[in-house]
């Protein structure tokens, strides 16, 4: 079906979503991480960047928080974008785990494979396949340019939460050595885990992180800055990607309950993606007992919901003025 919806209607019910959620308590910061265990839970921001360009920011929208998890995404495209979809596939692969996002036991269950490259043990093995392989400095240029082009604006390094995650990541280093065991890691297993590590420390705003789903979105060209980031063709992938796993073990109730794809981090940030319309951001520490943000969700189901808009729908939607 044809399905008219007005940018005024859109601000409209993100306002609304915002009000509503904000006032709902529940969840608890991240506390494995020590420097996530610290951040204001107040904090919320709720950001949404449109495919033809139009952004909509309520609340803490230029906020820096870690990006952790949702970076999964930004490194998946890289690599999809270094060698193609296929060999993505064959690499790590593209299955949901059904299991926490650290899970050691998913490794095994999945007959040494790490499942898709939006878990722990896929995002480390993805790391490891980033090119130039062996050049840790030149590695991470490549990490950082490319979310650089997804949010149309660069990340930057929190120092501290690079540190406090250093020292505190076994589970992810028993993860990397088990993976080079079953020959997953495609880079020395130290240098991968350190590049991950990063990753997960960068920086970012749900502005900035709303305009890298409107990316997906709009299939590959930044709808802000009009840079063309990657092959048309591959938006589909990621966006398959994230949908079976973005936010873990509750992907399913997820899908079911808001019908769009997005991607959780445990810094407390949401990046979510309804193709060809827009890409919605939501930030808020947080979280719940799978290590998603409670009122992340709540206001882009809220949104969702309320538009009557979902990738289930089969509607033909077209945003007007
Ligand atoms: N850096 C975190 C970890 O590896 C990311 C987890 C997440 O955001 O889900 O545990």
């Amino acid at each position: 079906m044809e399905k008219k919806i007005s940018i005024s209607q859109i601000r409209e019910v993100a306002q609304e979503a915002y009000d509503e959620v904000k006032k709902q308590t529940g969840g608890k910061n991240a506390d494995y991480i020590p420097y996530l265990a610290n951040i204001d839970s107040d904090l919320f921001g709720l950001s949404i960047c449109l495919t033809n360009g139009q952004t909509i920011n309520i609340g803490d929208t230029d906020y820096r928080f870690g990006i952790e998890s949702v970076s999964k995404v930004h490194t998946a495209i890289l690599i999809l974008r270094q060698y193609g979809a296929q060999k993505v596939l064959d690499m790590i692969g593209a299955d949901a785990t059904g299991l926490p996002f650290n899970s050691i036991i998913a490794i095994l269950l999945e007959n040494d494979h790490p499942s898709t490259p939006l878990v722990n043990a896929g995002a480390i093995s993805a790391c490891s396949m980033v090119q130039p392989t062996g050049d840790s400095d030149k590695k991470w240029n490549v990490i950082v340019q490319n979310i650089t082009e997804l949010c149309g604006s660069a990340p930057q390094l929190i120092d501290e939460l690079y540190q406090s995650e250093t020292a505190t990541n076994f589970n992810n280093r028993s993860i990397a050595w088990l993976l080079k065991n079953y020959d997953r890691i495609y880079d020395d297993p130290e240098l991968a885990l350190d590049l991950y590590t990063r990753q997960c420390s960068l920086g970012v705003t749900a502005g900035q992180l709303s305009i890298a789903a409107g990316t997906i979105a709009n299939n590959g060209v930044n709808p802000v800055t009009g840079q063309h980031v990657f092959e048309a063709g591959l938006a589909p992938k990621i966006t398959s990607m994230i949908s079976s796993v973005g936010f873990y073990e509750h992907s399913g109730d997820w899908m079911y309950t808001a019908g769009i794809p997005a991607k959780s981090g445990v810094g407390g940030g949401v990046m979510a993606v309804l193709p060809g319309v827009m890409g919605i951001s939501a930030f808020a520490p947080p979280l719940d007992e799978a290590g998603n943000s409670v009122k992340a969700q709540m206001s882009i189901r809220f949104i969702m919901n309320r538009l009557g808009l979902g990738v289930f729908n089969g509607d033909n939607v077209t945003i007007t003025e």
